[in-house]
């Protein structure tokens, strides 16, 4: 008998789970015992995903005996071992469960494999039985039983009719050996095969719009042939009318093949591209971090897209990062045209059969130039070539919720382990990255010039010290504040540009980071601001809910309209996306407005619907958040108005100047991007402050110059390193708690070798800027340090740890994106 091989299995189970256990590879199913192999294994009495990491050491104690065996392996194909490497640096680094990076790794179809099906084991009874009395009115067990057809039922469709009481009338019917329970493998379907439009097809569509439209979409921007992959990224719902137009044969499934076609090719790199590329080029096969420096529009797109052909040309593969993948249907439109067929899209929007396929298709190595947002960063690519991170300085990088971890830095180490260069691209880098660049350890690379030859946009400051004064009052009367919107919220300027932009046929872009109609209520008598009952900050009124909502938990309620303190009126104070919409229609009647937040974006399709009409130039006028800042870049625009540019200078965070000089440089950036100049008004009620005036001069190296010399001063990053530690819970044990941590801290931080004392800094515990979230009292330590190996030790020796005691939670934020 040939001898029984043994690995070790990594569990990917949560709870109180081993981390790792021995299992024996079956014999019909040799090839699960290579490393990275994702597999299913039996774990007490349910069935677990793992990850092969590699033979069980013979000496070992925990592999004799007889081992369980490896129940069945997911995909062909194993993960390539650095990403198992990367996950275990990120749970270290970033203080946060192992098997939670883990699961980062795991296709998409890993997390259910089996599904419980209940079959009877005596006799089915009568379907009378079903009607019968005594059984009607029995427990829920004998119920259950009686509707159980001889084949069975999956224990989902039985709690979609049982409901809770589902389980324990299971269990019980267990017992009195009534039924039995059977692990069934979850059948995979077959992945759906590209379509093309039929031309022959004469059917009438006109009763179907929705068939319609898709069908001439497919007619003339695919008349090859498109995956379905492609179609949903344009709309998630449109497997629908997929199936229904080849029902009616109005368009084909044709094969995989018919996808690929000629790659296209790009156009004349300027000289600084060209630079890029060839510096990139020079590096390929080794370790090594760039930064691309490129402003707005000088063709850094171009760069990665050269650069992964060079890749593609040694049979290796590209990872591509963006930060948000709705957000960037041209570079997905251009990979496809540049690298036909092999293209993988990443997009948390499609279906879990659509995500499986295309995550077992990179695993293979069939699709090697890999497109996806931060959680891409873990995926299965073979043959890693080169990383691109692009629009680096996105906070969308950053995972706040656990594990958190900063997508970017992750994919430096990734390719630390993979052996193979990162790209870190911006136009307003992270000062981190920066100051890497600065210091040496990035090479930089930068794009000083537009690809179009436009100049940069004209950008003023429009001091509303001056400009914003509210015409007097005439009438005192209290008109009700949710009806009329606002005095004072655009400049003479602006409103003058305004007027200007629409009647000349051009576009305008108005930007404001905060959405609803007013920031708050106000009592004009005794001062009473209108707070969430659960958190401290303040409500928000939104007009169309007609309610005041808390933008951290979600409580909602009708606005007030006199101070419960006083019963004086209440006023509507400072103004959201909301109230400016409602200005707008009033300044430009009969003009084509749309908004963009949060609160419109929330509805499918919206966002692509409202972003393809502002490209095609069917908006005159587009307002919205931050959402507006990234892409959507229009030809047609030549004004972008920014309101209030000063209201997050001031957030007790010390990346509060850096995100405002991003926001504004990016936004601004957004104008005249065609061939008309464009021009820029930032309103704000400090022009004097640096961040906006380095922003007006397109100024990033003076920018970063005055900004890291205060970060220096106060060892800020990215000159030290920062954790943030937050406590939340009921009052009395949360500050306890928290002052047994950071007394924990300081003992460890005291206690590291060959660091001077006070090196690593444990300040706090303080209240968190945020006190009060969600009901729960909330302390913040912070821990400050020289470099990361000195946080990582005094974490590690205090043995902290991200999670939730019976009455308090801990959140370890290392190298926190905020301070909010
Ligand atoms: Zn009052
Ligand atoms: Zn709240």
């Amino acid at each position: 008998m040939a001898l029984e091989q043994k690995v070790r299995v990594a569990l990917v189970a949560g709870g109180r789970a081993p981390d790792t256990l021995t299992y024996a590879v079956p014999e019909d199913l040799p090839e699960c015992g290579a490393p990275g192999t994702v597999v299913t294994v039996p774990l007490g009495s349910r069935l677990v995903s793992g990850i092969v990491l590699g033979p069980a050491d013979p000496e070992d104690p925990a592999g004799s005996g007889r081992l369980r065996k490896i129940r069945n392996q997911i995909g062909r194909a194993a993960i390539p071992p650095h990403i198992i490497e990367l996950a275990s640096w990120a749970s270290r680094y970033y203080r946060a469960p192992e098997a939670l990076l883990r699961r980062a790794l795991l296709p998409p179809d890993a997390r259910r494999h089996t599904r419980q099906h209940i079959l009877p084991l005596q006799s089915t009874p009568p379907e009378a039985g079903l009607f019968d009395q005594t059984i009607a009115m029995g427990p829920i067990e004998d119920r259950l039983w009686a509707s159980l057809p001889t084949s069975g039922l999956s224990i989902q469709s039985l709690r979609s009719t049982w409901g809770s009481e589902t389980n324990a009338a299971i269990q019980k019917l267990k017992r009195q050996k009534r039924i039995r329970v059977e692990e069934r493998e979850i059948a995979h379907r077959q992945p759906a095969l590209p379509v093309r439009s039929c031309p022959e097809f004469a059917g009438d569509l006109k009763r179907a719009p929705r068939q319609q439209a898709l069908f001439k979409l497919l007619q003339s921007r695919y008349p090859h042939a498109v995956s379905r992959t492609e179609l949903l990224l344009d709309d998630p719902g449109v497997n629908r009318s997929v199936t229904a137009l080849l029902a009616r044969g109005a368009i084909v499934e044709v094969p995989e093949t018919a996808l690929v076609q000629e790659p296209e090719i790009g156009p004349t790199l300027r000289r600084e591209q060209q630079v890029a590329v060839e510096a990139l080029e020079n590096a390929l096969g080794r370790f090594e971090p760039f930064l691309l420096f490129g402003i707005t529009g000088s063709g850094k797109t171009e760069v990665h897209l050269r650069a992964a052909q060079a890749v593609r040309a040694r049979g290796e593969s590209v990872l591509l990062l963006v930060p948000e993948i709705g957000l960037t249907p041209q570079l997905v439109a251009q990979a496809n045209a540049r690298f036909p067929g092999e293209v993988a899209v990443l997009h948390s929007a499609l279906s879990d059969n659509e995500r499986a396929r295309t995550w077992h298709a990179v695993a293979a190595g069939d699709l090697s130039v890999v497109i996806g947002p931060r959680s891409a960063v873990f995926a299965p690519v073979r043959n890693l070539g080169l990383i691109v991170v692009d629009e680096e300085h996105d906070a969308a990088y950053k995972q706040e919720e656990l594990p958190r971890y900063q997508g970017r830095d992750v994919a430096v180490m990734r390719a630390k382990l993979a052996d193979c260069p990162v790209v870190l691209a911006s136009a307003t880098p992270s000062l981190e990255s920066w100051q890497n660049a600065q210091s040496g350890r990035y090479q930089l690379l930068e794009l000083t010039t537009r690809a179009n030859e436009g100049p940069l946009p004209v950008v003023r400051l429009v001091d509303m010290r001056v400009s914003g004064k509210k015409p007097p009052q005439t009438q005192s009367a209290p008109e009700n504040p949710l009806e009329t919107p606002a005095a004072g919220a655009f400049s003479p300027e602006l409103e003058q540009a305004l007027l200007e932009t629409h009647a000349a046929g051009e576009q305008s872009l108005l930007f404001l980071n905060r959405r609803g109609w007013s920031r708050f209520l106000q009592c004009d008598g005794c001062g009473y601001v209108d707070i969430c009952p659960d958190c401290s900050v303040s409500l928000t009124i939104h007009r169309r809910q007609r309610a005041a909502i808390c933008h951290h938990c979600g409580f909602a309620r009708p606005p007030q309209s006199r101070c419960p303190e006083c019963r004086q009126p209440l006023a509507s104070r400072s103004f959201g996306t909301e109230q400016i919409e409602a200005s707008l229609h009033k300044l430009l009647p009969g003009a084509r407005i749309a908004r963009l937040d949060k609160d419109t974006g929330a509805k499918p399709g919206f966002l692509q619907k409202t972003v393809d009409a502002w490209r095609a130039g069917s908006l005159d006028v587009l307002i919205g958040t931050q959402m507006i800042a990234k892409g959507h870049d229009a030809p047609g625009v030549t004004l972008i108005g920014v309101l209030l540019a000063d209201a997050s200078l001031h957030f007790p965070d010390f990346r509060a100047a850096e995100k405002t000089f991003q926001l504004l440089a990016q936004v601004a950036g957004r104008a005249g991007r065609g061939d008309r100049p464009g021009r820029v008004l930032i309103q704000t009620r400090q022009p004097e402050h640096p961040s906006l005036n380095f922003a007006l001069e397109h100024d990033f190296r003076g920018f970063a110059a005055g900004e890291l010399t205060s970060r220096a001063a106060l060892a800020y990053p990215p000159f030290g390193r920062l954790v943030r530690v937050i406590i939340e819970g009921p009052a009395e044990e949360s500050a306890q708690h928290a002052e047994r941590v950071a007394h924990h801290l300081r003992r460890a931080a005291g206690s590291l070798e060959g660091v001077e004392p006070g090196e690593v800094m444990v300040l706090g515990p303080a209240p968190a800027p945020i006190e009060r979230l969600r009901g729960r009292d909330r302390h913040q330590i912070l821990i400050k340090g020289k470099d990361a190996p000195q946080i990582t030790q005094t974490l590690a020796r205090a043995r902290l740890a991200s999670g939730t005691t019976d009455k308090t939670r801990t959140i370890i934020d290392v190298d926190p994106a905020g301070m909010l």
